[in-house]
């Protein structure tokens, strides 16, 4: 059987690995492991004018914040480094003139000036913008070519290499996820191989580049799909087998718009600073267009990526996927977080705090009081705060209340064995024998402790605080 090879390409362009992209490398990923394949890496790196810098660098380091790891690198030996097309251009150039050479792309001189007047023409007349085909002439199987274009060639001037698409039939594939899927020929544009800088366009270097790497499933998003009859053309002209292609569906917002950069959180990055689990992540994304079977499995959408390996298949992905939630996302975030156990739930507090340095001892002992309350790491400091700083502020306004907070002082000033159980005990005895209105006595020392009206359980708190600092603080209302 041919090997399973699969791969995403992305182009570091953006701040960071695109939350889409991250659910297309986890299907590529599941996809390859699942068949004892290979997962690889490719940075596609061509369109020069987009480049942002230290983006190739998030990538990386976002892929391996999710354990996506990939499984080959151009180099063997030393550092991981995945393939580069800026890397590789010498294939790309001789594939593209192979291409010219048989007739099957052609040479094109036409200024951007030129582009640009089409294009305004086919708009105004309500075509889609399509390259005319004045320079096709120059194809060495069209060698009528006008004058003045060849002249053009002779003195060197500027160009670019089309890819010469035949202006009949049909050019179809059959889509893993989607079917049988056919394109008319006419319609499809003279797509730009070599670009004038000498740099391949995306579309001649992922053929290339899936055929030399030997990808045998091309999966991606399906905003690609309309490439993909260029790309199945590039490969018949070269001879060269066409690999399998599916076309996953791509993120939307619940009003079903595509999930962008300018509405939406969209970068890995944003993700983990705001304290999202990576594993709570995948299980999210997995759900985006795929759930597991009713047999033999619980049919809970909380499952690893060692159960979704077992039962996924990528023919089960649906064309068109749920919205994706953010609130949900959060749901489930705070599901995987009480499923940590509390030892790796501390070391992941104190990682994602790492700046401020908060003590471990500490750290511990809140732990089994928030884990029940928080979705994201990064909800756990503003409930704690109070546990690593004394209150800067406080929810309501305490001076009335301080004859009783001064009375809990002294009360509490008696407990020799200071424990969440003997702290509450000397609380109720207190409110018992001054005839206090229970929850107004309660909010007030829950203000005066913690500056909030929302707080983890009291006692505990007070106990974790330790009785010196509980009663510096009752003081302070009343000193
Ligand atoms: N460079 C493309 C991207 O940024 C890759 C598309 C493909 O997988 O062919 O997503």
């Amino acid at each position: 059987m041919k090997s399973i090879r699969t791969r995403i390409a992305p182009s570091p362009t953006g701040d960071d690995l695109h939350i889409g992209n991250v659910y297309t490398a986890l299907i590529n990923y599941i996809f390859a492991k699942q068949n004892k394949g290979k997962f690889i890496v490719r940075i596609e790196d061509t369109d020069r004018t987009r480049l942002v810098k230290g983006s190739e660098e998030r990538i990386l380091k976002s892929l391996r914040w999710f354990g996506l790891d990939p499984d080959e690198s151009p180099e063997v030996g030393g550092p991981y480094s995945p393939y580069r097309q800026s890397e590789r251009l010498e294939l790309y150039k001789k594939y593209a003139l192979e291409l010219v050479k048989q007739g099957h792309a052609y040479y094109c001189f036409c200024t951007p000036q030129r582009l640009e007047q089409m294009r305004k023409e086919q708009q105004s007349k309500g075509l889609p913008p399509m390259y005319d085909g004045l320079c096709k002439q120059l194809s060495t199987k069209n060698p009528a070519s006008p004058a003045g274009r060849q002249e053009l060639r002779t003195k060197n001037e500027k160009y670019v290499i089309r890819l010469n698409v035949p202006n009949v039939g049909t050019t179809q594939f059959t889509d893993i996820i989607r079917g049988k899927i056919s394109f008319e020929n006419k319609l499809i544009d003279d797509q730009v191989l070599l670009k004038s800088d000498g740099f391949p366009t995306y579309h001649l270097a992922v053929v290339v580049d899936d055929y030399l790497m030997k990808i045998s499933h091309v999966i991606r998003a399906e905003e690609w799909i309309s490439s993909t009859p260029k790309h199945i053309l590039i490969y018949q002209f070269l001879g060269w087998p066409l690999p399998i292609f599916a076309h996953g569906p791509i993120l939307r917002n619940p009003d079903r718009s595509k999930l962008s950069k300018r509405k939406n959180p969209v970068w890995a990055s944003w993700y983990r600073e705001q304290g999202f689990l990576p594993e709570a992540i995948l299980n999210y994304l997995a759900l985006m267009g795929w759930s597991p079977p009713a047999s033999g499995t619980d049919g809970s959408e909380i499952f690893t990526l060692d159960e979704m390996m077992k039962h996924f298949k990528l023919e089960d992905i649906k064309p068109v996927g749920p919205a994706f939630d953010l609130k949900k996302l959060e749901w489930m975030n705070g599901e995987y977080i009480r499923k940590t156990d509390n030892p790796k739930l501390m070391a992941q507090i104190l990682d994602f705090y790492k700046e401020k340095k908060l003590p471990e001892r500490i750290v511990q002992k809140t732990i089994p009081l928030i884990k029940e309350r928080i979705k994201k790491l990064s909800d756990y400091l503003p409930l704690t705060e109070f546990f690593f700083n004394r209150p800067a502020k406080y929810e309501v306004d305490l001076s009335p209340k301080s004859p009783q907070l001064s009375q809990l002082a002294q009360s509490l000033n008696s407990v020799e064995n200071w424990t969440a159980d003997n702290i509450g005990k000397n609380m109720q005895e207190l409110v018992a024998k001054k005839g206090y209105k229970s929850s107004d006595f309660f909010m007030a020392v829950r203000i005066a402790i913690t500056g909030k009206k929302i707080s983890p359980p009291l006692n505990e708190s007070m106990e974790i605080l330790g009785k010196e600092e509980v009663i510096t603080r009752l003081k302070s209302f009343f000193i």
